[in-house]
């Protein structure tokens, strides 16, 4: 492998792993190219060929071919880090070997039967075509030819050593340069597939990365939007969302020709709750009764703060029928209210006023009118619901 600088986020161990992987994806795929080019062996050479030579090459190719299967079987299942680990990658190395060996064994074979009738270009023809094919399998490792070649070799040398130089020579020179322009042909192929390796895992890499950044600012734009829209005491929506909402809400209504309810919740007597318990036991209490009103709501209505200790509620599609049963709910919830964390004897009541919202009234006029029918409840001696008019 070259030692060529790295993209950030992937590692030489990375590279090699998705190489394993990659190799592993291959024989797994390739099993039925690779059995075919068994039965062309045996169509094409069968016939001219002794049965115990046939029959020995295929076992001897199965047995091969088995053991790549098993081995990559396991490398997809465990992945290719724990492969590694695992050193199954020196076992694809030597498996990969061994299917190089047989094809070079049986060119081996087939030159050493004297009455051979193929000629010898047929035979180059089929050792060419299968190491073109080894060749690619074993692009992303670099190595693995060697067995091959080896086999290719030992066929060129008893052919030396068994004939005269005059006609050995010509089978000689061609598997020379058979050699160089595998070397060469090779080395190209495996950079390539070391570089389309490092940049699909380069690719990968950036896009983690830009999920990661996608999620952080996804997150920021949430944590943003909840800080302009929602009231952080109490979590209902504050009063520049509320009169968003409720302009979307009048554009509906006036769609629908529908009439909503609004109302104006402010706690009794909050400041003597603050006075004698504390700020903080006030706090919390106006998160309690925050609660308590939203468990008494629908999904489609509105609550906000409107200010200290003063809610409002938006209730669509709403007769002035339907908003009275809604606020003596709330307010019986309210009165009943209780939470373990309250001091013992505290008492939580509110007034509330509605008013109804009819869609040709802007909504600010509506809440000015829930807010008086407020002060009148509040004037007849709170922990009641008074309707304007
Ligand atoms: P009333 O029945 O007339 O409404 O009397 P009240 O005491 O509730 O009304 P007032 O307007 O006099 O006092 C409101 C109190 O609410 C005073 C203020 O300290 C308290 N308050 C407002 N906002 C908060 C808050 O965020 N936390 C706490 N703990 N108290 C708050
Ligand atoms: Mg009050
Ligand atoms: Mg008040």
């Amino acid at each position: 492998m070259s030692h060529r600088l790295l993209p950030d986020g992937v590692s030489a161990q990375d590279v090699q792993a998705e190489c394993l992987n990659r190799m592993a994806r291959r024989e797994s795929t390739g099993l039925r190219s690779n059995v075919l080019g068994m039965l062309l062996v045996v169509v094409v050479l069968g016939p001219s060929l002794p049965t115990w030579l046939v029959g020995g090459f295929v076992l001897l190719r199965l047995a091969v071919l088995g053991f790549l299967q098993g081995l990559t079987r396991r490398i997809q299942r465990i992945g290719a880090a724990e492969a590694m680990a695992q050193g199954l990658d020196r076992k694809m190395v030597l498996g990969l070997s061994a299917s190089g060996l047989t094809w070079g064994l049986l060119a081996w074979m087939l030159a050493d039967i004297p009455r051979w009738g193929l000629p010898d270009q047929l035979m180059m023809m089929l050792l060419t075509v299968t190491s073109a094919m080894a060749l690619i399998v074993t692009a992303h490792l670099g190595r693995g030819m060697v067995a091959f070649n080896g086999g290719l070799w030992s066929v060129a040398l008893t052919r030396f050593l068994s004939e005269p130089l005059a006609t050995s020579w010509p089978l000689l020179v061609s598997l020379a340069v058979y050699m160089v322009v595998l070397w060469l042909f090779g080395r190209q192929l495996h950079a390539q597939a070391r570089e389309a390796v490092i940049a699909d895992l380069r690719n990968r890499h950036l896009a983690a990365a830009l999920e990661d950044s996608n999620a952080q600012l996804q997150q920021a734009l949430d944590q943003a939007m909840a800080l302009a829209t929602k009231d952080p005491l109490t979590q209902v929506l504050n009063r520049r969302a509320f009169l968003e909402r409720a302009h979307l809400e009048a554009a509906a209504m006036q769609r629908e020709n529908t009439t909503a309810s609004l109302l104006l919740l402010d706690l009794d007597h909050f400041k003597a709750v603050n006075d004698r318990h504390g700020h903080a036991t006030g706090d919390l209490v106006l998160q309690q009764a925050c609660a308590s009103v939203k468990a008494c709501l629908r999904e489609v209505d509105v609550l906000a703060r409107w200010g200290g200790e003063e809610f409002l509620l938006l209730l669509p599609r709403t007769e002035l029928a339907g908003a009275l049963q809604v606020a003596e709910r709330i307010r019986t919830s309210l009165e009943r209210a209780q939470h373990p964390d309250w001091p013992a004897g505290l008492a939580l009541t509110a007034s509330i006023g509605i008013a109804p919202w009819p869609a040709a009234l802007p909504v600010e006029q509506a809440i000015s009118l829930a807010d008086k029918a407020l002060y009148r409840a509040k004037g007849m001696g709170r922990n009641r619901i008074d309707i304007w008019p």
